[in-house]
């Protein structure tokens, strides 16, 4: 095999709870992670050896070893301990600085495929580079609709399928905080005595097939750090969606909608930069 393309899928988190400031300086959380239906597509080719390559159609984007994509080609070839050489190519769909996990599937997506082109490392050793470029590169590399993550978010637990249909109105908004921004600003907001809170009653209408029950147990601390977030969501509402919720750290907002009837509907009607994708793939 010479090449192997991969769709790098974005995600939401239906639930993300903040816990307060650990002895380390991180946070502990507990989240319900989603696959979503908008994808970058990364192809990985056997290049030559000791280089590691890549070209990207967002120009915005770096094409070294700052693109987290390239870091982890850099990362599987010292855990293998020789660089076999590698071309890799992003077409960037996910939009990016979304809170949407682009850069972190993009990752996962070119472990996957040294994986499959390879097939050097054992796949716990693939979590144990996943978790060291990002929280969220683990799940990613799951290739599973839905998961639960513990601990900084890396420690992923199976939670079944996501048996309901939905589908996202995501709205583009206003700059994102970085991550490690967003954690700060919620401290600053909730001082650090911050319950984490368990995602079980999710988990549960999740298990049901209840898009209602889900629509209701859908929450994400970090909405607190983004003004224009009540705004955005009250729009939504208006426009028939069941929930409006934050995507990760931000900025974008999701609108949950029943139908992709009534998803593209409200995105026609939104004066922000808007695209739908459905829950899970
Ligand atoms: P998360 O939800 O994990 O916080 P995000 O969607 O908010 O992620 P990304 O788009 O994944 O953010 O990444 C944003 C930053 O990472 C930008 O500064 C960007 O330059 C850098 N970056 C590095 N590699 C990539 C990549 N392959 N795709 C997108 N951004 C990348």
């Amino acid at each position: 095999m010479e090449a192997v393309t991969k769709k790098a899928y974005g995600k939401v988190n239906l639930f993300l709870s903040v816990g307060g400031k650990r002895s380390d300086g991180r946070h502990d959380v507990e989240t319900v992670l989603c696959r979503v239906g908008v994808y970058d597509t990364v192809t990985v080719r056997r290049g030559s050896a000791g280089e590691i390559k890549l070209t990207c159609d967002d120009s915005a984007l770096p094409v070294n070893e700052e693109n987290i994509a390239y870091l982890a080609a850099m990362r599987y070839f010292e855990h293998v301990g020789a660089c076999h050489g590698v071309d890799i190519d992003i077409k960037k769909r996910i939009p990016v600085k979304a809170g949407m996990g682009g850069g972190s599937s993009d990752a996962a997506a070119v472990l996957l495929a040294l994986d499959e082109l390879y097939g050097e490392l054992s796949f716990d050793t693939l979590l144990e580079i996943a978790a060291s470029l990002g929280a969220d590169v683990p799940f990613f590399l799951y290739e599973k609709d839905i998961m639960l993550g513990k601990g900084t978010g890396a420690e992923l637990f199976e939670c079944g399928e996501l048996g309901f249909e939905g589908y996202g109105v995501f709205v583009s908004h206003g700059e994102k905080l970085s991550t490690g921004k967003a954690y700060e600003r919620l401290d600053n907001i909730r001082g650090n005595a911050n319950q984490l809170k368990k995602a079980d009653n999710l988990l549960l209408a999740i298990a049901e097939k209840d898009l209602f029950g889900v629509a209701g147990a859908i929450e994400n601390d970090f909405e607190l750090c983004y003004e224009s977030f009540e705004e955005i969501a009250d729009a939504l509402y208006g426009l028939g969606c069941s929930k409006a919720f934050l995507c990760g750290s931000g900025p974008t907002v999701c609108g949950l909608f029943d139908s992709l009837e009534g998803a593209e509907r409200a995105c026609v009607m939104l004066r922000y930069k808007t695209f739908v994708a459905k829950l899970g793939i």
